[in-house]
């Protein structure tokens, strides 16, 4: 085998909860994680040189060791017998820097592409206890489908399949560091509204989108909804427009509304394509690997 393709799914956050601030600076998450249907396509080459290379459609993204498929091959090369050159291509459709894990899910897909091109046998655990070296979304963007994720995103526990629905992804035009976001969150117990991430996996048990609707929320608006009204905007549009819930994936600013009717689904696309907001609107479906 010379060569291989391989497919980098998106994530959103059905449910994020921040439980604490840690000591090492990181904080403990409980989060209900969905992989869609929204993906790049990564194609790794073996070459005859001993380099690796990085190429890509967005002449933006770096091609260097700050790219996570570069830090995830030399990763990989310190773990595992790998002399042979690599030639990398990365063709990215998930929005970067969007609260999607696209930088996550490029790295999960490219330690299982060299595990199979390189026939190394690495489990599915021990690819995810390499994963968490490279950033803490990136053993769930190697498990996939939904789960919760704990701890800082390594403690992993698949849930029932979210129910089939159709989901409406709307990128506003604004960047959002995800360090701001978490350094500027208030945990004082008074006046934080914890997500109750609990009764959304009872309703994932009893399969029951309407009740799993009415509790998705994330913790993380309270920090970008004060600073970017534009997120609540496009929330409250969605939900004028037939969604059981809208809310903001990760630490933003992408916004995404779950529908359950197909036509409404696509009349609210049409609407947001054509809007101020229309650069980066996607309508898709939950991914189940
Ligand atoms: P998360 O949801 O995990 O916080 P994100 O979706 O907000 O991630 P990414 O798209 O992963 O953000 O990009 C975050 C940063 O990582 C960007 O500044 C980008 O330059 C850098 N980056 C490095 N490698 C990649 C990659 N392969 N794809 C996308 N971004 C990458």
């Amino acid at each position: 085998m010379n060569s291989i393709t391989v497919k980098a799914y998106a994530k959103i956050n059905l449910g994020l909860d921040v439980i604490r601030k840690r000591s090492d600076g990181y904080h403990d998450v409980s989060m209900i994680m969905q992989t869609i249907n929204l993906h790049d396509t990564i194609n790794i080459k073996k070459t005859r040189f001993k380099t690796t290379t990085i190429s890509s459609n967005l002449y933006y993204l770096p091609n260097d060791r700050r790219n996570l498929v570069y830090k995830a091959v030399d990763l990989f090369r310190e773990n595992q017998p790998v002399t042979s050159g690599l030639s990398i291509h990365i063709n990215k459709r998930i929005p970067v820097a969007a609260g999607l894990a696209g930088g996550s899910a490029d790295a999960a897909a490219t330690l299982k592409g060299l595990n199979t091109l390189f026939q190394t046998g690495l489990s599915l655990e021990e690819l995810m206890d390499l994963g968490i070296k490279l950033g803490a979304d990136v053993p769930y963007c190697l498990l996939m489908g939904t789960a919760l994720s704990e701890g800082i995103g390594e403690i992993l526990t698949p849930l029932p399949p979210m129910p089939n629905c159709y989901i409406l992804l709307v990128k506003p035009n604004i960047s959002i560091s995800t360090k701001y976001v978490y350094e500027n969150l208030s945990l004082d117990e008074n006046n934080t509204r914890h997500p109750d991430i609990l009764s959304m996996i009872n309703a994932l048990n009893e399969d029951d989108i309407h009740k799993f609707a009415s509790y998705m929320d994330n913790i993380l608006e309270t920090v970008t909804a004060k600073e970017y009204p534009v997120v609540e905007k496009i929330k409250k549009i969605m939900k004028e427009n037939g969604a059981l819930a809208s809310l903001m994936s990760g630490s933003g600013p992408t916004v995404f509304g779950i529908y359950k009717d197909k036509v409404e689904a696509e009349k609210a696309y049409r609407f947001f394509k054509s809007s101020r907001f229309g650069k980066q609107v996607y309508l898709t479906r939950p991914y189940f690997p």
